[in-house]
């Protein structure tokens, strides 16, 4: 049995994290590739190494201050040595970073340092190797994952040891520059590691339980979802439900190799298990709820519209020529709507508007802003009589009307258009009718 195991940050944030952490990899044989994050917060006020490095690197780049900057980051890494009681001195390699922070080596290189000294610290502690992820995560010119070369150097150099740290977050590209996954990436290094090795399991350990049937600031105290299917998660995440970096479900999902979003600080939960498929009933009919706010509405109608042949793409290409995507198309015979993010929108409201007229030579074109979209997600609502039923009976009695109602015939994903003003009442409303009652 081999697994990888990932620490975010605030897994790591001081010493007595990381002695949980210790003992969650000394607890089980096959927890074998370590992926840490750099420090993160301590505590609500506290700052996350990665944004002081940031800071950082943006003073000592431009000539400004940054030693006392500096000085803090030390001071974390110091401060954690220190209460691990570890024969580990950085100073060679902050003397390196300063120099190479005054010779502009670039934000990304920056950044990607607090994960490299937090292997460090976590290589001496586990006493096992540490690989540079600069020799073995590759990206290409443009600054994208090379998914390919990465994978084959990562398992050619993983077959030869059986224990190793390989920090997240950061790779190189072939002229050796340091390169960065967007934040919280060092998910996606954990993924990549987990595929190259053909591990049993991700186990990815943060400080939640897993992932929650509905947002906990909506909901108050909400359940945990124990088993979620790739595609379901997807679709969650999309819609707002963070807590696994988006770009970390490709590489393992492919070979399938579950993850398992595990709590650092609660390690007999068992956490969110994710998986590509799974005969294991849900607890409730439905997996999860999700949503945003923000979106706007293009209602276009024009008598006779169901007949005209190219229509849809007409219309469509004026957003594409804009660079807007959209986010649902629900029609009927005359009538089509357009949902599109707001804050994406507004700039070419009016250019879109005559552009639609040019194009297509609608009756009306009406739009709606402050619309909210939700998702209601689950497996177990295939094949379900009355799941839509009650999902709308509850929006009915908590008094919030539907705009719009789109359900692919996949019959796992319902997505509902409400007002922004509605959209939390909606998702307790959801969470109530199927959560409350099924319990
Ligand atoms: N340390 C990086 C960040 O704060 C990456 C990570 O934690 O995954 O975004």
């Amino acid at each position: 049995m081999k697994k990888v195991v990932k620490f975010g940050g605030s897994s790591l944030a001081s010493a007595r994290q990381f002695k949980k952490v210790g003992d969650i990899i000394r607890a089980d044989k096959s927890r074998r590739y370590v992926v840490p994050s750099a420090p993160g917060k301590r505590n609500d006020k506290d700052e996350k190494v990665t944004d002081l490095l940031y800071q950082c690197y943006d003073a000592a780049s431009k000539g400004g201050a940054y030693k006392k900057i500096l000085e803090k980051i030390k001071g974390r890494y110091e401060d954690i040595i220190e209460g691990l009681d570890l024969n580990l001195n950085l100073d060679h390699e902050f003397g390196k970073i300063e120099e190479n922070f005054v010779a502009g080596a670039g934000r990304e290189y920056a950044a990607s340092r607090g994960e490299y000294l937090n292997g460090l610290v976590m290589s001496a502690y586990l006493g096992i190797e540490f690989i540079d992820a600069a020799e073995v995560i590759f990206f290409d010119e443009q600054g994208n994952l090379d998914g390919e070369f990465t994978n084959q150097e990562l398992s050619e150099r993983l077959s030869h040891v059986e224990r190793a740290v390989i920090p997240g977050f950061y790779g190189a590209d072939h002229q050796g520059r340091i390169h960065t996954f967007s934040r919280g990436g060092s998910d996606i290094t954990g993924s990549l590691v987990a595929k190259a090795i053909h591990a049993d399991m991700y186990e990815n350990w943060t400080d939640v339980s897993g992932f929650l049937v509905a947002d906990p600031r909506i909901v108050k105290n909400p359940e945990v979802i124990e088993t979620i299917t790739y595609k379901e998660l997807r679709e969650l995440a999309y819609m707002g439900a963070s807590v696994l970096h988006e770009d970390a479900i490709f590489p393992v999902r492919k070979e399938g190799i579950p993850i398992n979003i595990r709590n650092t600080n609660r390690p007999e939960d068992k956490g969110t298990l994710i998986v590509e498929s799974t005969c294991r009933k849900p607890r409730y009919t439905i997996t999860g709820i999700a949503g945003k706010k923000g979106f706007c509405s293009i209602n276009i109608e024009k008598a006779m519209m169901n007949s005209e042949v190219g229509f849809g793409r007409k219309v469509l290409s004026v957003f594409e020529d804009y660079g807007i995507s959209f986010e649902h198309m629900p029609s009927g015979i005359d009538t089509m709507t357009i949902y599109v993010h707001q804050s994406e929108f507004e700039e070419f409201e009016q250019s879109v508007i005559a552009g639609i007229h040019r194009a297509v030579s609608p009756d009306t074109v009406e739009m709606e802003s402050d619309l909210a979209l939700l998702a209601v997600v689950g497996r177990g609502m295939r094949a379900t009589r009355g799941t839509a039923a009650r999902v709308f009976s509850a929006l009915a009695h908590a008094r919030v009307n539907v705009k719009m109602i789109d359900q692919g015939s996949s019959e796992w994903n319902i997505i509902i258009g409400v007002k922004n003003d509605d959209f939390e009442r909606a998702v307790k409303a959801i969470y109530d009718i199927f959560v409350m009652t099924e319990l």
